[in-house]
């Protein structure tokens, strides 16, 4: 389906974070160059090509298999919160918003799971929250995803969650 982006400025800066990646790392470079990496000129999602985003290096392919924004990132030792669409990164931490009677708005934040997709959610490959694979590494996810964690809650908050949680 290609990434839904957050906006105008999360569009402008991921159209120039496509300029910027190094064509060794980006299978469909020519595609982009030649036209878009864009869905269409709302810029709400990324361009499908051959059945899946446009930045997706498919499998067997030299620079790397995944995505191009994240091998590029990694390539300039750079975090990959500043290449990729806020969905991309965020995943698999989703953000639910609940505004109180008292008009205190409050969010939760959570994993994302296959209820959430709805009916498309029993068949995607790739939702790992509820494999047998999950939450059996060696460190804690406030550990791996303290990066995302930190600029989801902000600082202050991840402070609040390393006490409480650490
Ligand atoms: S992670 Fe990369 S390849 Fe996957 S949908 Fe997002 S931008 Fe596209």
């Amino acid at each position: 389906m290609g990434a839904e982006l957050d906006g105008i400025d999360e569009a402008r800066n991921l159209s120039a974070a496509a300029a910027t990646i190094p064509t060794h790392l980006f299978q469909f470079h020519a595609e982009a160059n030649e036209g878009t990496v864009f869905s269409d000129e709302s810029y709400s999602a990324t361009r499908v090509v051959d059945g899946a985003c446009i930045f997706h290096n498919r499998s067997g392919f030299a620079g790397g298999e995944g995505c191009a924004l994240h091998l590029a990132a990694d390539h300039f030792d750079e975090s990959p919160i500043d290449w990729k669409p806020s969905v991309c990164w965020q995943l698999p931490i989703k953000v639910d918003w609940e505004m109180r009677e008292d008009n205190v708005e409050i969010a939760t934040v959570r994993r994302w799971t296959r209820a959430d997709w709805g009916e498309h959610g029993t068949k995607m490959a790739w939702c790992c929250t509820e494999g047998t694979d999950a939450y059996v590494g060696n460190s804690s996810v406030l550990d791996s995803l303290s990066d995302e964690l930190t600029e989801i809650v902000g600082t202050e908050v991840f402070i609040q969650l390393r006490n409480r949680l650490g």
